[in-house]
């Protein structure tokens, strides 16, 4: 049995009628961009993640970069991160011109250490991004005790929810935890559109204002521009459109993907060490694990048709574009030992209950074996 790492098309071929009918409907409208399905699904969207604003745009890296600036990050400032993390935040950074910092990583799920950030600040230090890695969510409501505790109250956070759509924190959804979020809808994201997307949420009016102005020419009306440094980063109707169809299952999505990450670490306790633990915080976008013997077992999972990937093989201190970029980075030993042993298994809405048999069968009776 082969077993793909990712077919968003099977989550895709479950909402097929419904798609058919929106795309129709948007054909019929004649309304391309920002026009009624856009406005509805910035609200459903806002009402999901429990938020007062939602501004959609063309991307998750858009969102981030147009929320940084919205929060006020200029050239040289500087912007607290992690380096685990696939180079997002770090692309963003550099379109601007700002610093990324980047600290380590809690060694149990490899998401920003808030004991680490106060540490890394500076008098230029302007927001922190807390990436909720993995579908895990960081304690952003943590981290700002701990910056308001070290006399950082003026440093902001920006969430970036790109592999967390509805995952909670102390009984909260992400997206509102910090002073903006970000989000993706790339194919493979909890939410995922038929292409690119991606929104950026806030509870303030003024920041949700000027991602508004930045993500359409710096337009405060039409052919009025007032705010510099705006670009075109728009989400089209027919994208809105299918993602609303789909928003209203993201529950039943994620439960889903849930499930089969719980059914994975079953069997894999004991063989391999699980990072992503099951918990209302995780919404199972990667299934991740870490040994020392990786390429070992990505040969024999490979060997028995079960395909598997890395998040992220790199750390973004070591890219080569960055070699030409400005970064500080604090001691990140535990970033650098864990990218050297993860790996993550299939794990997404569409896997069958077949697949996932076949995934704990080969664990049971080949990995636990061999290491
Ligand atoms: C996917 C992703 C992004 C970027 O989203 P795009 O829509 O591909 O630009 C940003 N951050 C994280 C953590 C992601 O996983």
């Amino acid at each position: 049995m082969n077993v793909l790492f990712n077919l968003p098309s099977r989550e895709n071929a479950l909402f097929r009628d419904e798609i058919d009918k929106t795309i129709k409907d948007v054909l019929d409208s004649g309304y391309y961009l920002l026009g009624a399905h856009v406005k509805a699904f910035e609200q459903e969207f806002a009402d999901y993640c429990s938020v007062q604003h939602c501004v959609s745009v063309g991307n998750g890296t858009d969102a981030l970069e147009i929320a940084l600036r919205a929060l006020g990050v200029r050239r040289g400032d500087e912007v607290i991160t992690v380096a685990n993390a696939g180079c997002y935040a770090t692309t963003a950074c550099n379109l601007i011109g700002a610093v990324p910092v980047y600290v380590d990583v809690s060694e149990s799920d490899l998401l920003l250490d808030i004991n680490k950030v106060n540490a890394a600040a500076s008098p230029i230090t302007r927001c922190v991004v807390a990436t909720h890695l993995y579908g895990q969510a960081v304690d952003v409501p943590a981290l700002r005790d701990a910056l308001d505790q070290a006399g950082h109250s003026d440093v902001t956070i920006l969430e970036d929810c790109a592999q967390a759509h509805g995952a909670m924190m102390h009984g909260r959804m992400v997206g509102g935890l910090g002073d903006v979020a970000t989000f993706s809808f790339y194919p493979t994201k909890n939410l995922g559109a038929l292409g690119d997307g991606g929104a950026i949420v806030s509870n303030n009016e003024q920041t949700a204002q000027t991602c508004m102005q930045l993500r359409q020419y710096g337009w405060q009306g039409k052919y009025e521009s007032t705010l510099p440094l705006g670009r075109n980063s728009r989400l089209d109707e027919l994208q809105a459109a299918i993602l609303r169809v789909k928003l209203k299952a993201l529950p039943t999505l994620n439960a889903r993907r849930q499930q089969a990450a719980a059914y994975l670490q079953q069997h894999c306790h004991g063989i391999v060490e699980v990072v992503t633990h099951a918990s209302p915080a995780y919404v199972g976008h990667l299934f991740v694990v870490r040994h020392p013997q990786r390429q070992l077992i990505r040969d024999e999972l490979a060997y028995h048709g079960i395909a598997t990937d890395i998040h992220y093989p790199v750390l973004d201190t070591d890219q080569p574009a960055m070699q030409m970029q400005p970064f500080r980075s604090m001691g990140l030993d535990r970033s650098i030992a864990a990218t050297a042993e993860i790996f993550s298994l299939p794990c997404y809405a569409g896997i069958t209950d077949d697949e996932l048999e076949h995934i704990g069968k080969v664990f049971d009776l080949y990995i636990a074996k061999m290491v």
